[in-house]
């Protein structure tokens, strides 16, 4: 008899695992993908719809698009998940499951910064990117502030790439030199994977004219008096406030015995929790080493926990063990996009190999979108 496979989420993550399950295993597995829209959209389309290039329509890739063997998206929202039983229950009834695989990503608590939800921006949603285009458009010049409000966030250049974007949108319009672009983040420096690396977007900033504040982190905004106030106890004047929003598991999750301190716990090797044939990948997910939340790094985890779940059903061997690795690319306007090669979990710290800015690499990024569309998409 076939085995159920049930994907909670159907990102980057859920994605790659029904994929590949349907490639390896559909002779000995049913699959079963949820998630509570009905399209999926890559995370760096928000730039693109935040800077009015593509419209929410152009980057939504529908569900129903979806043919694989052995692969049935069904469109509900997870309400309540028993890891020890396998059994979720959803807005349209309940799911057994004999492998359950949590990949349902990371959402956000806007709440967490007050003020932000009534004054500020972000282009970490659509609906975000979109208002966002549109207070562009009004926008003449005075104080940007671009600012990450708290760890961990997804995609760590996305708040730089945004500053780089916002920068080229200001130039192209001529007011650059009428806006003064700030950006401040909790970390030591931006994009703290190695310090190459990190020294790239730092150099970037400055060659921008991009004020950095490290180790700044802003706890509110005042929309009144347009003002953001900081951990030091000093604030900020700003005509238009740009936020990395606060992220968080999705809301099932904490009420479900999987997440502790806030996200799921794994065995970073293979991504299995603690409740037999259960795992978590992708965002939702965290171990005893660091690996940001990236699609990248959630589609390698899919690869490994789909040939575990092989390994299980068919007694094949045991997949190597999960590396946290994959090519990070980076918009740094212009058209120019820099190029990461990056490993967090091989060595005894993180490996990155760092490739300048090229147009070269933009032509990358689009050929990596593009075969995912097609893989996950057949589009
Ligand atoms: C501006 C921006 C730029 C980015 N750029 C890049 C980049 O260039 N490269 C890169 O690798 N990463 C990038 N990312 C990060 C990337 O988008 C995420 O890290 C990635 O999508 C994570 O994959 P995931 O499968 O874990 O989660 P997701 O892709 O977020 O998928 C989780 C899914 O679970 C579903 N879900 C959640 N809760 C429920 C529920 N209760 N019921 C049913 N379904 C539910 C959601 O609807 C979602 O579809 C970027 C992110 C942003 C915001």
């Amino acid at each position: 008899m076939k085995r159920h496979v049930l994907i909670l989420g159907a990102g980057f993550a859920g994605l790659e695992l029904a994929t590949r399950l349907s490639e390896t295993v559909s002779d000995s597995v049913d699959v079963t993908l949820l998630d509570r829209n009905d399209a999926f959209y890559f995370g760096f389309s928000k730039l693109e719809v935040m800077l009015g290039r593509q419209s929410p329509d152009d980057v939504l890739l529908p569900y129903a698009d979806i043919a694989k063997d052995g692969v049935t998206f069904r469109r509900e929202t997870v309400v309540g998940i028993d890891p020890a039983a396998r059994r979720v229950t959803t807005d349209a009834g309940a799911h057994d499951a004999d492998f359950l695989v949590v990949a349902m990503g990371a959402d956000y608590d806007m709440a967490a910064t007050p003020g932000f939800e009534e004054g500020g921006h972000e282009y970490y949603t659509l609906a975000g990117a979109e208002r966002l285009r549109d207070a562009l458009a009004d926008f003449d010049g005075g104080r940007v502030l671009v600012s990450v409000l708290g760890q961990p966030f997804k995609c760590p250049p996305a708040p730089f790439e945004g500053s780089f974007l916002l920068h080229e949108h200001f130039t192209r319009r001529g007011i650059r030199d009428a806006v003064r672009m700030t950006t401040t983040f909790p970390m030591q420096r931006p994009v703290p994977v190695t310090g190459p690396v990190s020294e790239m977007f730092a150099d970037a900033l400055a060659a921008r004219g991009i004020e950095s504040l490290p180790q700044q982190l802003v706890t509110g905004i005042d929309p009144a008096v347009r003002e953001a106030r900081l951990a030091s106890g000093e604030s900020l004047p700003y005509d238009l406030f740009v936020g990395i929003p606060v992220h968080r598991a999705p809301e099932p999750l904490a009420a479900s015995g999987l997440a502790v301190n806030g996200w799921v716990p794994v065995d970073q090797a293979n991504l299995r929790t603690r409740f037999p044939q259960v795992y978590a990948l992708g965002d939702v997910c965290t171990g005893p080493r660091t690996v940001p939340k990236a699609g990248i790094f959630a589609e390698s985890a899919a690869r490994v926990v789909a040939d575990d779940i092989a390994a299980a059903v068919t007694g094949a061997a045991a997949p190597e063990p999960y590396e946290g690795s994959g090519v990070c690319y980076a918009e740094f306007g212009d058209g120019l996009v820099s190029k990461v090669q990056v490993n967090f979990l091989r060595g005894d710290a993180p490996a990155a190999e760092r490739h300048e800015p090229s147009a070269a690499y933009a032509a990358e990024k689009a050929e990596f979108g593009a075969t995912r569309r097609a893989r996950w998409f057949g589009r």
